[in-house]
């Protein structure tokens, strides 16, 4: 035991919760690192040179070599930026951490710049001869290509292209940034246990979970009755970010305002709206539990505030590391003997860092190595359940960079973001099976059941709400009306209705939900929304199709893991003997949430 272990809770901490990043580089020498870091600039800047202007002049097999060169220099440096970043995102207190974290993102910022060239010429050569796309000698890079071809339509010149970057910097970019800002900045006052507290807004919303039902409420109220005051400032900026994209899906030639989220998604309009056309109807389904929820909190109806809130009966288990990874290894182990193996090869070989201490980034993440053909994970482990997930969750992640390293050259692993959760949410489910074999009491069984149907009722609901809200907001700018606060609050509680019906008793100030969330504002970044709902609709249809098929179903889920980016979620889907585009394959996940409904309501 080195000095570094702390006690937090009644769980020591261990040298096994550490990571080891000295895997991903040579010499943990900082001069070393430096060397390296330096190499890989220079080695991005000789690339340039070479093919700088010339990628139109390339043919097919040109073409391919200069792709290979650029997969062989990311496989070389990774290890050494990701040792940098890491290290950084374990202890930003640590100077040596500080210092290598910065080097490496300055060398990969100047990497990036020396090799930007390369998508625009790309772009360029693909537009003059589309046929290329096609050459058998680039089939591995055969779907990349397609996405070059399928953006480049809606490119400008460069000098509009170059006033665009200036105009959203005091445009968009400004709009965005006073909306993080201004929330940011605002204050609250609260009396919490007869004192009364100024809380900034971070701190203030960590009451929404709170055990205690008053406080949530009074959290609740507090908050969007404030933001509700500043009702001209968030219609100003969102107005703004949604009036700007309506006019440049006209310059960029976009048909309607979701087409760029589209190809930046992987996924077609057809897709989107069979999904989209599943949840408005099994909306009923989500109120049903949301009616259950009720009855287990001992209420007649939830208010807004109760949503995701803890149950009351919830009992507070506590697991050891140990546990933690047997759980987590057994429920792998029992979907397939190999990926179990992996799931523990990440233990065995100290690729995880749980540890809890000062200066580490918050929340968990996985960070892949695909030179090393395995992965990283952060997180802070306290012992809960949720903890227990998050593991089995970033672990998902994991076996999805094991299996794509094994499998594709790197530009083959960019997952887009309805099919990067895959593996997360199906590991999710695989521990919500064997937690719930082995529950021993009946609040246990509820409290996992509502700890899945909470996050898939958000996920796929709620989220669901936002994608109809986002595009009434286009809508009612088409139709010349002006976006004022009440207006927008009012597309915002019909798209909320839509969704819940009367399940649910919302605070009046809820009108105001829209202001705070940060995704409606970021630049050239609109309709973020629905990957979330494909996500977890998809990974419950799969897992439905898990438990219907049985073994036979594993190749199956390894087969789409191991694709990474080479296809679109369409062509894998149907390589897969599945069809995303017809509703009876969505309407799979919805039963799969039955079920957990339903065995919920058995408990009651
Ligand atoms: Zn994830």
């Amino acid at each position: 035991m080195d000095s570094q272990n702390e006690k937090t809770g009644s769980l020591m901490t261990e040298k096994e919760m550490v990571w080891d990043l000295s895997q991903l580089v040579e010499s943990t020498e900082v001069s070393a690192i430096q060397k390296q870091l330096d190499l890989m600039v220079a080695e991005a800047e000789r690339i340039q040179r070479e093919y700088h202007s010339k990628i139109g002049g390339l043919n097919a097999a040109g073409l391919k070599e200069f792709l290979i060169l650029r997969d062989a220099l990311t496989l070389r440096f990774e290890g050494v930026v990701k040792y940098c970043v890491l290290m950084y995102s374990a202890n930003s207190t640590d100077d040596v951490a500080k210092q290598l974290n910065d080097s490496a993102r300055r060398a990969t910022t100047k990497m990036d710049q020396a090799l930007a060239f390369a998508d625009i010429e790309l772009g360029r050569l693909l537009a003059a001869d589309p046929s290329m796309v096609k050459d058998p000698g680039l089939s591995e890079y055969h779907h990349y290509l397609e996405k070059i071809v399928r953006k480049t339509p809606h490119m400008l010149s460069e000098i509009e292209e170059s006033l665009t970057i200036i105009k959203d910097k005091n445009g968009v970019k400004a709009w965005e940034l006073l909306q993080s800002d201004w929330l940011s900045t605002r204050t609250f006052e609260m009396t919490a246990k007869g004192e009364k507290k100024t809380l900034p807004y971070g701190q203030i919303i960590g009451f929404y979970q709170s055990p205690d039902r008053n406080l949530r409420k009074q959290s609740n109220q507090i908050v969007y009755e404030g933001l509700g005051k500043d009702d001209v400032m968030w219609a100003s900026a969102i107005r703004a970010v949604c009036e700007d994209h309506v006019q440049m899906c006209e310059l960029r030639k976009y048909p309607i305002p979701m087409a760029q989220s589209l190809i930046d998604n992987d996924v077609d309009l057809q897709i989107i709206d069979s999904l989209m056309r599943t949840i408005e109807k099994n909306v009923h389904l989500y109120q049903k539990y949301l009616r259950l929820k009720a009855k287990l909190m001992g209420l007649d109806k939830l208010a807004n505030y109760d949503i995701t809130a803890p149950l009351p009966e919830a009992p507070e288990k506590e697991y050891t590391w140990k546990d933690s990874r047997r759980e987590v290894v057994d429920a792998y182990s029992g979907f397939d003997e190999l990926i179990g193996s992996w799931a523990d090869e990440m233990y065995e070989r100290r690729h995880f860092d749980a540890e809890v201490r000062k200066g580490k980034a918050s929340g968990a993440f996985c960070a892949g190595w695909l030179a090393g053909k395995s992965a990283y994970i952060l997180q802070s482990f306290n012992g809960r359940m949720g903890d227990v997930y998050a593991q089995a969750h970033e672990l998902g992640h994991a076996i999805h960079d094991y299996l794509m390293s094994r499998a594709q050259k790197p530009t083959n692993c960019e997952v887009g973001s309805c099919v990067a959760e895959t593996g997360s949410i199906f590991g999710e489910l695989l521990l919500t099976e064997r937690l719930l074999s082995k529950a021993g009491s009946k609040e246990e069984k509820q409290a996992i059941l509502s700890n899945v149907l909470d996050e898939f009722g958000m996920a796929a609901f709620q989220v669901s709400a936002r994608v109809f809200f986002e595009q009434s907001m286009y809508d009612t700018i088409k139709q010349g009306q002006f976006l004022d606060g009440e207006t927008v609050a009012k597309l915002w509680v019909a798209a909320r209705d839509k969704i819940y019906g009367d399940s649910v008793e919302w605070l009046d100030v809820m009108k105001w939900e829209w202001t705070m969330k940060a995704h409606y504002y970021m630049a050239n970044y609109r309709f973020y929304n629905y990957p979330y709902v494909y996500a977890q609709l998809f990974v419950f249809a799969l897992y439905k199709l898990y438990r219907e098929q049985g073994k036979s179903f594993v190749p199956k889920l390894k087969a789409l893991l191991a694709a990474g980016s080479s296809m679109s979620p369409r062509e894998l889907s149907k390589e897969l003997g599945l069809d995303i585009t017809d509703e009876s394959f969505w309407e799979k996940g919805m039963r799969q949430a039955e079920e957990f409904i339903n065995m919920l309501e058995s408990t009651m």
